[in-house]
This record gives structure tokens, sequence and C-alpha cells, in this order.
């Protein structure tokens, strides 16, 4: 772990809040990955994440250096992508979500969501259209899902594509409207799910195609730093090259969100581990009473309990990771890492933001922030409550959705 100014302690075994040495259980490439990925977090987002979060923009400059850092579409093979394993993209996902949970956000939309869609579901051409320039930061995808009266349920999406025309040359007309939807404004490529007489397809949608409004969603108490959009869709006309050819049903968008939630459950921990150094640190040098906070028993106790969780979510996150170079990671398996690290970052942020007091209100100090945002990642990719009745599901066998 690297203190509240990130930076790293000493080397591999001196730190002492890797009580359990998670640290050698991970290669020395895994380990080197991480230090590229926190250096870039320390350089790049720690300096102006305050400002950024204020004026709630998120910076597109850092696009094309996340290509870069090579963490956009990390896990995807070819097509100009990185080809990491499961666990060095995690890690990596980490360190981005101590700096900021929108800047994870953009990775998680950019690779988990748009890209992997391309990349599972697409043609070769819009592989080979699309994703190289994506890898890079070039070009910029969204994935549209979420819709203003569909959010937890999407099997009762009202976004609709009919076709126009017959025969092989036919294409679509897309009529209906997404909400929350990540980058849209600034996307170069929407990945949109809609419905259609064959059930759930997927289409992409290139910037600028007629009909197509995408609208930043402003006054957020979460997430600042980072877009996400209303949109409509006004009679689109697409060619019969705009389907997802592989795609069918809602098997489609969901293999892409379980790949996003892996992420997740990763970066949740690196948010908890930020707010947990810096009430570490705020804690050993506010004097309080004649001695610094840390000395006093109530606050090592909060001090304690917030690293059992970051230690547990951790591993946990780990073992997901290990199971997903393995080939063998099951949903449910996701949603368990999901729900709780999430559940456990946002608990172990507002502690920390007990320990600094007044201080703690401000965007001098990063748990309130990351509080904040954590409220955004427990509601999206699956709320705690879908997660349970996913979990719920699978020990009774009894779904318990409706
Ligand atoms: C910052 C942010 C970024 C996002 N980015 C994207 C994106 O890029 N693309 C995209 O498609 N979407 C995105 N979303 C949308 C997100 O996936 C949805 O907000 C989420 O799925 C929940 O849907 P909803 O907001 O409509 O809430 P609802 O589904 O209306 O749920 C409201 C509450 O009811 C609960 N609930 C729902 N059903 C049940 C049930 N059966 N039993 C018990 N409780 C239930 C929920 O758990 C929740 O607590 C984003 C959202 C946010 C906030």
């Amino acid at each position: 772990m690297s203190n509240v100014a990130g930076f790293p302690h000493g080397s591999e075994g001196d730190d002492p809040s890797d009580v359990l040495a998670i640290d050698s259980l991970l290669s020395p490439e895994e380990l080197a990955v991480r230090e590229r990925v926190r250096d870039f977090t320390n350089q790049r987002i720690r300096p102006d994440i305050a400002g950024w979060y204020e004026d709630a923009v998120f910076p597109l400059d850092l696009a094309p250096e996340l290509g870069e850092l090579g963490v956009l579409g990390m896990h995807l093979e070819g097509y100009g992508c990185p080809g990491r394993s499961a666990v060095e993209y995690g890690l990596a996902a980490m360190e981005l979500e101590a700096g900021d949970s929108g800047v994870r956000t953009f990775v998680s939309v950019q690779g988990s969501l748009a890209m992997t869609a391309i990349h599972k579901w697409g043609s070769e051409e819009q592989k080979q259209e699309w994703l190289p320039r994506m890898a890079a930061g070039e070009l910029i995808g969204a994935f549209a899902l979420t819709e203003p009266t569909a959010g937890s349920d999407p099997a009762s999406m009202t976004t609709f594509a009919r076709p126009d025309g017959t025969g092989s040359n036919a294409g679509w007309i897309l009529d209906g409207a997404k909400r929350w939807i990540g980058l849209a404004s600034v996307a170069d490529v929407l990945v949109v799910w809609a419905m259609t007489d064959d059930g759930v397809r997927g289409f992409l949608v290139p910037a600028g195609t007629a009909g197509v409004t995408a609208t930043p969603i402003g006054q957020k108490l979460s997430m600042r730093a980072s877009i996400q959009c209303d949109i409509t869709f006004d009679a689109v006309r697409l060619g019969p090259e705009a389907l997802l050819p592989a795609a069918r049903g809602l098997r489609g968008p969901f293999s892409c969100l379980n790949e996003a939630r892996y992420g997740i459950a990763w970066g949740a921990m690196g948010a908890a581990r930020d707010s947990y150094e810096a009430a570490l640190a705020y804690a050993q040098e506010r004097l309080q009473f004649g001695k610094p906070l840390a000395g006093y028993q109530l606050t090592q106790e909060k001090l304690v309990n917030m690293l059992l969780e970051i230690q547990k979510g951790t591993l946990l996150a780990l073992h997901l990771g290990r199971l997903k170079d393995a080939g063998t990671l099951r949903p449910e398996q996701i949603s368990l890492g999901k729900l709780n690290n999430v559940r456990e970052a946002l608990t172990v942020a507002r502690e920390a933001r007990s320990i600094l007091g007044g201080n703690g209100i401000t965007l001098d100090h990063s748990p309130l922030r990351h509080a904040a945002n954590l409220e955004s990642v427990r509601t999206y990719e699956g709320t705690d409550e879908v997660h349970t009745l996913i979990l719920g599901q699978h020990i009774t066998g009894l779904p318990a959705f409706r």
C-alpha cells in the first residue's frame, strides 16, 4: 500500500497495513503493472482530482494517456488490445479507483463494456474498425442499456429497432430513450441495446448519426468527475452493418456487465484503501487532548475495522481474479465480490471521514469524495439488492425478482 501522499512504503513486506502479506501472492509482473498504474494515479489524478470533482469535469485528454498506459480493453486479446491477465486488470482498476471512481468508471465503460461488446459480439469489420483506436484512447465508446423506466429490469426496455426495408440490405430504424449512459455526449460510438421483433439486439451507432441526442446529466452529488447522459433516439436510421451480429437476447449486454462488475470488486477496494490511508495519516498527526488521535483506542478500533475489510476484500478480489484467469469464474461469484466489496468500501470511506472531523467534509481529503462516488458504484452494474437477489436465487433455487 502507499501512504496518503501516494508514496509506496518500502519494499514488499514493509507495509504494516498489509498484515496478511497479500503482496507476496502477486507475481513480479503483477506488481510491476500495479506500480505503473499507481505512478500514473499519483502523477495524473491525485494532483487535480479535487478541482475536476468540484468543477464536475472529466478531462478528456486522459483518454490517450490511459491508452498509452495500456488499461483500455486491458484484458482483451488482439486488435491492438493489451491482452493482460484478469488479475493485472483488477490491480489497475484498484489503483485508478484509489485516485477516483470516475476515472476507473471511464476505463470500465470504455474497456469492459463498449470494447468488450464489440470484441465479443462484433463482426470482423466492426472489430477492425473500432477496437485498435479505442484501445489507444483515440476513440471513445459508450454502452447504452439503462432507460428512464428500465434500470434493474432491463428486460422491460422500450427502445425499439424495427427493420428498414427488406432483404439483406435492410437496415434499422431506432426509437427510444436511454438514461445514465456514461460518456455518451463525447463518445465516437454508442453500443445501444434495443428490443426488436427478434428479442434484444445490439447496435453500433456512430457519433453524429441523425436523430441521436445525448445530454449530460447535471447537478450530480456523486461521480462528479465523470460524464453520464440522457440519450434520445428519434427515428434513427442505421445500415445493416450497425447490428452486432453475434449478440442475441440479454446475454449480450449481461456478459459485458460481468466484466465490469469483476473490475469493480477490485476498484472499490482501491477507494477504500485510499480512504483508510488518508484517515491513518491524519490520525497520526492530529493532536487532540494532548496526543495524536491514532493513540486513542476508539480511533484504533475504527482503523482496524477498516483494515479488516480492506484486507478481506482485496483477498476476495484476488481470488476472483485467479478464478477468472483460470476460466472458471461464475456470475454468482462476481455478484458476491461486487456486493461485498462495494458495500464494505462505502462503510470504510464513511468511517474514514469521521476520523478527519470537520476537515473531512472538504475536497482537501479523499474519503467523503470516495463515499459519494461509491453511492453510484453500489447502484450501477447491479444494485446491492439485485446482487442479493442473484445470490438468493443461487442458494435457494427460488427466483425472488418479481
Ligand atoms: C454514475 C452512474 C453511471 C452509470 N452508467 C451507466 C452506463 O454507462 N450504461 C448504462 O446502461 N447504465 C448506466 N447506469 C445506470 C445503472 O446501471 C442503473 O442506475 C442501475 O441499473 C439501477 O437502475 P435504476 O437507477 O433505474 O434504479 P431502479 O431499478 O429503479 O431501482 C431503484 C431501487 O429499487 C431497488 N429494486 C429494483 N428492483 C428490485 C426488486 N426486484 N426487489 C427489491 N428491490 C429492487 C434497486 O435495488 C434500487 O435500490 C449508471 C448509473 C449511474 C448512477
